[in-house]
C-alpha cells in the first residue's frame, strides 16, 4: 500500500504546515480591537495592547467548531 502511505505523510504535512501559520498569527482583541492578540502558551492567549488573557485552542485561538459557525453566519449575511 505505498499509494496510501504517501497520500497519509502530504496530509500531515499540510495540517502541520496549517498550524505552524495559525501559531504566529495574531488575532483581534475584543476588548481593545487590536491586532494584538498572541499565543503565549498552550490554549492561552494574551493581548499585548491591553494585557487581557483569553483562553483559547491549543493551537488557533478560533475553535474549529466556532470557525464552521462564524462562517455560516457569514454566509447568511451574504444574502
Ligand atoms: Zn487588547
Amino acid at each position: 500500500m505505498a499509494n496510501s502511505s504517501i497520500r497519509y505523510g502530504a496530509s500531515i504535512r499540510k495540517r502541520f504546515n496549517e498550524v505552524k501559520r495559525e501559531k504566529r498569527e495574531l488575532y483581534k482583541c475584543d476588548l481593545c480591537s487590536q491586532m494584538k492578540v498572541k499565543r503565549i502558551s498552550t490554549s492561552i492567549w494574551k493581548c499585548k495592547h491591553c494585557g487581557t488573557v483569553y483562553a483559547g485552542g491549543a493551537y488557533s485561538m478560533k475553535t474549529s467548531a466556532g470557525e464552521n459557525a462564524k462562517s455560516v453566519i457569514e454566509a447568511l449575511a451574504k444574502k
